[in-house]
Formats: structure tokens, C-alpha cells, sequence
């Protein structure tokens, strides 16, 4: 029978240490941390996600600066928010809650926000920095994955490492992250010939799919790391991950719930990003 990962714990834990960091930054230099946030239109869901990255940051200790756009918001409109942020001095971080209205280019807004300041990591300058494996910047879903590998005590070092999904923001970035720790890593997609003879193989499995229940037991190895990253509403409303928990749970030897696992980690690598973006802004004398 698996142990099961807190991540809502650990999270509340390292935001704590965030917030202990941050009083001491604004003791020694009066500066508060700032991230702004940028949500273009009402869609329901992504109002509640920024609402919880405001409440994290005032949590925290940081300015949370909220910029709500209508629906009708012109291409121009959002270039010359997102450039009037990068210049401001006092704004650490900015994020544009994705997915945005049609009519809208998300690639085009990624790539405006200045590099030191994109705290969700997207911009190709600080993908290839994950690569290089030297940016001040992490990707925040794949960073709380390796913070929950790291809290079972398992070293990823030679180990198996199985990522299912290859997207840009989580399957790509936690495959070098795995590599960086010296896994041996492994990542599948929908092409994938055989996924249950790979995923059997891992002794670190990340599966960020977007299908519920896509890994059953059968599919794990005995006594590994199973870290689940999918998101699945069900049509009762309920939330479940791309694990199948009940059979997973009785083969792994950690595993993450849905929800309660990576989710609030997701935000809370997104409070350190802005932290970091702040002390290397600080440290080049550019924070006001
Ligand atoms: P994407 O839809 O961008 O990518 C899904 C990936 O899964 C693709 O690479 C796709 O392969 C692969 N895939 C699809 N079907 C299969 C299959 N049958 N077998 C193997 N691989 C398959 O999703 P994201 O990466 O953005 O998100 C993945 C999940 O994680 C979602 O449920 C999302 O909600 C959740 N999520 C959770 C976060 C959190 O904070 N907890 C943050 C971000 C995402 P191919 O490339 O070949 O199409």
C-alpha cells in the first residue's frame, strides 16, 4: 500500500518559507515583491485560478497587481499592458492567464514578456535556460513534481523515469528537470507503441495526460514513484488525476491524490519564481 504525497501540506510549507524570505527581503531593503496578473475575459474557471494566485500572493507577502481585460481586448491593447509592465520597475512578475479569447495569439503574448519577469516560465529564452540547466526561472508545474519526488526521500539519480505527455509546459520541461537530477528518463505521447510496457518499467512515473485513469495499477512498477499531474473533470463535477488511485495506490510506493497533489504546488512554485525574478531584479539594481 502506497504513501500517500501531501502536496497540499508540503505546499502550505514552502510557501511558508516563501513568506519568511520575503519579510526578510522587505526588512533589509524595503522592497516588496510584485506579480501582476493579466486575465482577458470572464471565463469562470480561469477567474478562480487567478483568484488564487492573488490570495497566494497576499499570503505571501507580495504586491498582487490584478489587470482584467473585457473579452473584446484588441491584440495592441494587450501588447501595450504587457510592455508598460516589463518597463515598470516595481513589477516583479506578469503572467497572462491562459487560454485567452479567440482572436488573441498566446505565442505572441508569451514571447512579449521580458524573460526576467516571466514567472510562469513559458518564454523560449528561459525553456532553453531549463535545457541549459542554469535559469534563475523554473517551469512551476514540473518544479512542484520534483519537489514532491524529492519529499519521498528517493533519489531520481539513475533511476527509471517515465514522463506520459510531452507538452510544452509540463512533459518536455519535467523531462529535463528528471535529466538534470541524472534520470534515465523515458517520455511517452499518443504515438507511444506500448505505454504500459514502458510505464512498468519506471521507478519514477509522471503522467501528465489529461485522460482519467489512464494508468491502472497493472501499469506501475511495484514500490515506485507515481506522481500524477492530470487534471479530470468529471460529469459529476468531481476532479479526479490521469491515475487510476484505487488500483495505483496498492502497487506504488508514493503516489500523489488528485486533487491535493500537484495542483497547490503549481502555485506555490509560481510564489518562489516571483521571489527569484525580485532578489535577480534586486541584485542587477533594478527594483525600485
Ligand atoms: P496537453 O493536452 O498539452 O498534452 C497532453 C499530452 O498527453 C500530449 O503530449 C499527448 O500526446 C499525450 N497523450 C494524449 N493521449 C495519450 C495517450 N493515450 N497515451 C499517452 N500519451 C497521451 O496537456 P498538458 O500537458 O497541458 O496537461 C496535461 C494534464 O495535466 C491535463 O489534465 C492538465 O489539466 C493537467 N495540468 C495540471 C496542472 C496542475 O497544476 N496540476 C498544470 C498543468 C496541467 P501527443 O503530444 O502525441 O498529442
Amino acid at each position: 500500500m502506497a504513501t500517500i504525497i501531501d502536496g497540499k501540506a508540503i505546499a502550505a510549507q514552502i510557501r511558508q518559507n516563501i513568506k519568511e524570505e520575503t519579510a526578510q527581503l522587505i526588512a533589509s531593503t524595503g522592497y516588496t515583491p510584485a506579480l501582476a496578473v493579466i486575465l482577458v475575459g470572464d471565463d469562470p474557471a480561469s477567474a478562480v485560478y487567478v483568484r488564487n494566485k492573488q490570495r497566494a500572493c497576499e499570503e505571501v507577502g507580495f504586491r498582487a497587481l490584478e489587470y482584467r481585460l473585457p473579452a473584446a481586448t484588441t491584440q495592441q491593447e494587450l501588447d501595450a499592458l504587457i510592455d508598460t509592465l516589463n518597463a515598470d520597475g516595481a513589477v516583479d512578475g506578469i503572467l497572462v492567464q491562459l487560454p485567452l479569447p479567440r482572436g488573441l495569439d498566446e505565442q505572441r503574448v508569451l514571447l512579449r514578456i521580458s524573460p526576467e519577469k516571466d514567472v510562469d516560465c513559458f518564454h523560449p529564452y528561459n525553456v532553453g535556460r531549463v535545457m541549459c540547466g542554469d535559469g534563475v526561472l523554473a517551469p512551476c508545474t514540473p518544479m512542484g513534481v520534483m519537489e514532491l519526488i524529492h519529499s519521498t526521500g528517493v533519489s531520481v539519480s539513475g533511476k527509471e523515469c517515465v514522463v506520459v505527455g510531452r507538452s510544452n509546459i509540463v512533459g518536455k520541461p519535467q523531462s529535463m528537470l528528471l535529466l538534470r537530477e541524472n534520470g534515465t528518463v523515458t517520455v511517452c505521447h499518443s504515438k507511444t507503441a506500448d505505454l504500459a510496457e514502458v510505464t512498468r518499467r519506471a521507478d519514477i512515473l509522471v503522467a501528465a495526460v489529461g485522460r482519467a485513469g489512464l494508468i491502472t495499477g497493472d501499469m506501475i512498477k511495484p514500490g515506485a514513484v507515481v506522481i500524477d499531474v492530470g487534471i479530470n473533470r468529471g460529469a459529476d463535477g468531481k476532479l479526479t488525476g490521469d491515475v487510476d488511485f484505487a488500483s495505483a495506490k496498492e502497487v506504488a510506493g508514493y503516489i500523489t491524490p488528485v486533487p491535493g497533489g500537484v495542483g497547490p504546488m503549481t502555485i506555490a512554485m509560481l510564489m518562489q519564481n516571483t521571489l527569484r525574478a525580485a532578489q535577480a531584479r534586486m541584485a542587477e539594481g533594478k527594483g525600485e
